[in-house]
């Protein structure tokens, strides 16, 4: 394979790969909001067929986000298959106030383009996209089978990404994925992650009187938010470690190899505190231990807490509802649905068996074995591409990894351009210009690697 071809076309589109993601940041595609979603579902299928890539969009029915599928077969004889797991969705822009600009602008300022999505995970597909176009570009071909499986549900839990696995297992029937990011730290070197926790996140609600009192009847009406309180207070302790009966009851201690790819892996505690502005971690953990809790702690998190009066100035009032939203993390081998027993149980018996549990959605961990083929195929191509990359056995996010491996059986490794100080999810969210650039090139070595 022509390598510097291949990369001087890469090169070559490199702008029309930046006014993409452009048009792409100024569509919104907010899934929790369901504005743009289908828009957003049609756009992304436009681009890509303008790249050479054969787009299709599926579909299960009202209520549920529109996929978008790609493919390019190979003009060779292999039955190799490469595929991208992308998402076109975004998480809501709020709190506007915040943008220094216009949330859905995708302006450019210096190295960066701002908008939300510009990198998770509209900077992410780009890449893909543009790396197989470079192919199509350069040799007319692309040496392996390419699939694209782009969701629109990925923003609120992919609660109907297994859904579409399962019915179009045979459509997307492929040797190894490639997940939808990469964090790529602060010293320039792309984390390879060959897995990601799991979920379960809950709404806890309480709820005492008919209607909202007056603050003077707190001597005879219980305060809702204050069970609240005191329930979720039973939930862990200070460090961190949760206190619900049987909550790492199957969790499987981490393994030699584990340790060692978390020992090499570096981790910059104080550049980490700077950008956080915080001084020290939950338990006051400190180099390894730090390391090992990303990769391998579960988390009981308090993602919001609503009651009462929170605007400006006073209201005395006494609240008829507490409303609080709780992420766990989970780890392998953890069952969402177990774990949703384990919790409502946990606070049966504390005395809050009114507190009414919503399940919004549970997913369990996944992980890939260090060992697979695929990860040295990645792992050579980062290292060209970027000079130097670090294995991470788990990312400390969540996505639908193990429905992946668990449909299709195929190795999913993450690997990608987003920068991990680029306010994903936050105000101001951007994409790094070089590490767009960098990253479709490192895309366009996994894909000849992959396939020789
Ligand atoms: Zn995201």
């Amino acid at each position: 394979m022509n390598h510097s071809l291949l990369l001087k076309h890469a090169e070559k589109n490199f702008q029309q790969l930046i006014s993409d993601l452009q048009s792409l940041i100024r569509q919104p595609s907010v899934s929790a909001k369901n504005e743009g979603i289908q828009e957003c579902a049609k756009l992304t299928a436009k681009i890509m067929k303008k790249a050479g890539i054969s787009s299709q969009i599926l579909s299960l029915g009202k209520g549920i986000a529109p996929l978008v599928f790609g493919e390019v077969k190979s003009r060779k004889n292999t039955d190799k298959t490469l595929l991208f797991y992308n998402h076109y969705d975004v998480q809501p822009a709020e709190p506007f106030s915040l943008w220094e600009n216009p949330p859905f602008s995708g302006k450019i300022i210096g190295n960066k383009i701002f908008g939300r999505g510009s990198s998770d995970d509209k900077g992410e597909l780009v890449t893909r996209i543009f790396a197989v176009k470079s192919f199509l570009d350069a040799f007319g071909d692309v040496p392996c089978n390419i699939k694209f499986v782009i969701e629109g549900e990925e923003e609120t839990g992919s609660a109907n990404i297994e859904k579409y696995l399962r019915k179009y297992k045979k459509k997307f029937s492929c040797d190894g994925v490639i997940w939808e990011f990469g964090y790529v730290d602060s010293k320039n070197r792309p984390l390879i992650s060959l897995g990601m926790k799991g979920l379960l996140y809950v709404e806890l609600l309480a709820k005492e009187a008919r209607q909202d009192a007056h603050s003077s009847l707190a001597v005879l009406i219980k305060n809702p938010a204050w069970k609240l309180v005191e329930a979720i207070k039973t939930l862990r302790d200070t460090d961190g470690r949760i206190l619900i009966k049987d909550w790492y009851k199957e969790v499987q201690p981490l393994s030699k190899t584990d340790l060692k790819i978390i020992k090499l892996e570096p981790f910059d505690e104080n550049a980490f505190k700077t950008e956080y502005g915080i001084k020290e971690f939950v338990g006051n953990k400190r180099g390894l231990d730090a390391k090992k809790a990303l990769v391998g702690s579960p988390t009981c998190n308090i993602a919001g807490f609503v009651s009462g009066y929170t605007e400006s100035g006073a209201k005395t009032v006494l609240p008829a509802t507490a409303i609080a939203k709780i992420d766990f993390r989970l780890v392998p081998k953890m069952d969402p649905k177990k774990q949703v027993q384990r919790l409502r149980k946990h606070l049966m018996q504390k005395g809050f068996g009114d507190i009414r549990v919503k399940v919004y959605h549970g997913e369990a961990a996944a992980r890939t074995s260090p060992t697979e083929p695929l990860v040295s195929h990645v792992k050579k191509a980062a290292d060209k591409t970027f000079g130097k990359s670090i294995l991470n056995v788990s990312s400390a996010g969540t996505g639908p990894m193990h429905s992946f491996v668990k449909v299709l059986k195929a190795p999913c490794v993450s690997v990608g351009a987003t920068y991990m100080f680029a306010r994903i999810h936050s105000p101001n969210e951007f994409a790094r210009i070089d590490l767009l650039k960098k990253t479709t090139k490192c895309m366009c070595l996994i894909i000849d690697n992959f396939a020789s």
